[in-house]
Parts: structure tokens; sequence; C-alpha cells
């Protein structure tokens, strides 16, 4: 690859291409719009120097950025279009929702934690993202007001496929969601809505922060 070392923000873009084409993701629209959107802003100032590695990062209150490569993996296996209207549940830094925006109709995002929920949106703002509605709280109850979603997902790993929001998705619409097989590791699971049901398919195995229910909030 032609690689100019003495530009860093060109040698950041080419680690983050190399760790999006080692994830297996090939779709030209998903890593244009990672290659865009500067991952810098959404990290804290003493992980800057790792923003385009392909690594977790705490972002506060116990949560975490998760990797570009799991970002670049999920957001493929969404097979979003301009016409979606999605629902996201677990903002955190906002990283994800600005990569869902720029691919999306419209989304909407959910995170139980107050202060991560502002930063995000100050975040989203200083990009000019305006196709994005927040809402703090329980995002495992969905968004029933805005429901049918054409696509969810889910960035914190449940214990199941939780029926509520599976309930909430529009017949053909698709849901990703990591799911715990022990405590270690959780599979991302495709959940695609048909008119008989609903079809699952695993995506990978995966390493994500719990999803928490209001209940659990103390
Ligand atoms: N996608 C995020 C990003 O790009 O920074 C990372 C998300 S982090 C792995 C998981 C997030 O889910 C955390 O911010 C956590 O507070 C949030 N979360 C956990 N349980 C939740 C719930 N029941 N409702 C809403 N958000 C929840």
């Amino acid at each position: 690859m032609d690689m100019p070392v003495s530009d860093p923000a060109a040698f950041s873009k080419a680690r983050l291409i190399m760790t999006l084409r080692s994830a297996g993701v090939t779709d030209t629209a998903v890593v244009s719009v990672m290659e865009q959107i500067p991952r810098e802003m959404f990290v804290p100032e003493f992980f800057l120097d790792q923003a385009y590695d392909d690594v977790t990062l705490p972002i506060g209150h116990h949560q975490t950025l998760s990797q570009p490569g799991i970002v670049g993996v999920m957001t493929e296996a969404l097979r979003l279009t301009d016409r979606h209207k999605v629902l996201e549940v677990g903002t955190g830094s906002g990283y994800q929702t600005a990569v869902l925006a720029r691919l999306a109709r419209r989304v909407y995002t959910v995170e139980r934690h107050g202060p991560l929920m502002e930063e995000a949106e100050a975040r989203l703002e200083e990009l000019r993202v305006r196709n994005v509605t927040t809402q703090i709280g329980d995002g495992t109850l969905g968004w029933p007001e805005q429901a049918p979603f054409d696509r969810i997902i889910v960035t914190a790993a449940a214990a199941d496929i939780p029926p509520v929001l599976a309930g909430q998705l529009r017949e053909g619409g698709v849901m990703l969601v990591p799911v715990a097989g022990d405590h270690e590791n959780q599979a991302i699971i495709r959940v695609t809505r048909t008119a008989e049901g609903f079809e699952t398919e695993e995506i990978r195995t995966v390493k994500f922060v719990p999803l928490i229910p209001e209940e659990g909030a103390a």
C-alpha cells in the first residue's frame, strides 16, 4: 500500500482499512464511511494513540468502545440502505451510531448512562450528524413509539435473543445481537423476521460488556 509514513492521519486510516480487511469486511460503503469518521473523536484522551488499533477501549462507567473490526463486521452484517430506520441499543461513545447514521435514513439510539449519552450527542453534533434521535433509558424495552424498525443493532451482550426487540422488527427486518454463550465469549446472532416467524444465524464469536436491564442500574 502506498502510504506516506510522515503523515500520521494517512497511516491511521491505512491501519483501519487493514483491520477491516482482516476482519473480513468487504462492503465498500461500510469501509468508506468508517474511513471518513474520525475515530479519535470518540476515544478518551489517554487512549488517543490507540484510536485506530483493533482493540476495545474504556469510555468510562465500566463501558467500552467496540473494536473497529467488530463495528465493521456488525455494520456489514446489517446490510443497511439509506431507506432504513434503525434502532441501536447501547450508544456508548456514539461511534457506531455515527457509522449507522451515514448509511441509514434515521437512527434511534438508546443508552442507559446519561453522561455517556451527553458526550455522544456532543460528538455527533460536532460531526453534523443530524439523522439521529437519542433517548436515555433501558434499551431492552426497545422504542415502542417508533417501532417497527428495519434494522436493530444491540451493542452489549444479551443473555438470549431479546423477544421485545425482535417484536419491534418489521417483516423482512434484521436484528444483530451478541448473545452470551459463556461469561467470556458471545456469538453475534443475526435475527431476520419473516412472514412465518424468525430465522437466526450465527455471524461470529465476540466479547462484549453485558446488556444491563434498568432493574440492574443500582
Ligand atoms: N457501540 C458503542 C460505541 O461505538 O461506542 C459501544 C457500546 S458498549 C460496548 C455497550 C453500551 O451499551 C454501553 O454504553 C452501555 O452503557 C450500554 N447499555 C448496556 N445495557 C443497556 C441497556 N439496557 N439499555 C441501553 N444501553 C445499555
